[in-house]
């Protein structure tokens, strides 16, 4: 067995340079997934953000959804931010006619929650799970967590009690995006998943 956890980014829209970037210099082995094959070869998968609706219509069109279902349904170790987040909510309010998700994480999102009138914020917030500093977190048409089934723990709020990170055993999703800030400890949470499931 190599030492490097072998991770993919679903490569089919938005910053997948971003995630690749603080991946590998974690030292994981990253390859994009844009294919059921490559899908099959990792032990972890992060979905970018970027628009939602956009990766749910390609994932569709690549075949991926019911491999990603799947691969989800079976433990493997996922990490979504924003649209990411989108994607691994069960329930989405406000998502575009017809708009699907891959699903397993119990928790309604809405979408662009901030309206567009704060179209992008950042925020410092305390993440207890992570310990200090605080998280410095940046939001770009961000959603936010409405509901949370019994199974998911709220990792971060803002300060009115908005829930923006959330995780249910091997699903960790955030609303903003770490891989912008140089921020790499939900990385690292979700890459010591991946290395303990192997
Ligand atoms: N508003 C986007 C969506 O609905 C998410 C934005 C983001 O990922 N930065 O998918």
């Amino acid at each position: 067995m190599s030492q490097s956890p072998r991770v993919g980014v679903l490569a089919l829209q938005g910053d997948v340079r971003e995630h690749a970037r603080v991946l590998t210099g974690l030292g994981a082995d990253v390859v994009l997934v844009r294919r059921p094959e490559e899908l099959a070869s990792v032990d972890g998968l992060v979905i970018p953000g970027g628009e939602s609706s956009v990766i749910d219509k390609l994932s569709r069109a690549f075949g991926l959804q019911r491999p990603v279902r799947d691969a989800i349904a079976g433990g493997m170790p996922v990490y979504g931010t924003c649209a990411g987040l989108i994607l691994l909510a069960d329930r989405v309010v406000d998502g575009i006619r017809d708009q699907e998700t891959f699903g397993g994480l119990d928790v309604t999102v809405r979408r662009n929650a901030f309206g567009s009138q704060v179209d992008s914020f950042e925020a410092d917030l305390s993440v207890a799970a992570l310990g200090e500093p605080a998280v410095h977190a940046v939001f770009i048409r961000a959603p936010i967590v409405e509901q949370t089934g019994p199974g998911v723990e709220v990792l971060a709020a803002l300060p009115d009690g908005r829930v923006v990170a959330v995780e249910q055993d091997a699903i960790l999703a955030t609303s903003f995006h770490p891989e912008v800030t140089g921020e790499t400890r939900f990385h690292e949470r979700f890459l010591a998943r991946v290395t303990r499931a192997r």
